[in-house]
């Protein structure tokens, strides 16, 4: 069966979906940054997470951005690409699902309404 086409474009986007307050981390996601950067989980889940809202959460700390207020850590501000893509979180590989991505049809449609292909309408973290 023919793989069906991808109809967004990660190179062509800011990387919205990282700058989601909420990217959870499991317990196999904080081995796996552990033994990318060679320290214990312990240290990785002080260094790279903070608490979550719910009980027993954890999530990446953020870092600042002009497009987005905040946004995950380990992105790098300039390229626009995930630092850690072989050690990135479950959560950053099941996303955005198969097909499309919701946010990637916003930015299609603001670019194309602004008349400007790299437009980059942004949102802001208020924390
Ligand atoms: S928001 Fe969608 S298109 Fe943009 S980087 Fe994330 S998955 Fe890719
Ligand atoms: S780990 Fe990488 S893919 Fe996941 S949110 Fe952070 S920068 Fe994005």
């Amino acid at each position: 069966m023919a793989k069906k086409k991808l109809q967004y474009d990660c190179n062509k986007c800011p990387a919205y979906c990282c700058s989601y307050a909420r990217i959870v981390i499991r317990k196999s996601d904080l081995k796996r940054l552990a033994k990318h950067f060679g320290i214990d989980e312990e240290t990785a889940r002080r260094r790279f997470t903070k608490r979550g809202e719910e009980k027993g959460e954890i999530i990446l700390r953020h870092q600042k951005d002009e497009y987005f207020g905040t946004i995950c850590r380990f992105l790098d501000t300039e390229t626009r690409q995930c630092t850690i893509y072989k050690a990135r979180p479950a959560i950053c590989r099941e996303f955005p699902g198969p097909g499309r991505c919701g946010y990637y049809e916003f930015l299609k449609f603001e670019r194309k309404t602004q008349e400007d292909p790299d437009w980059v309408s942004t949102t802001w973290n208020l924390r």
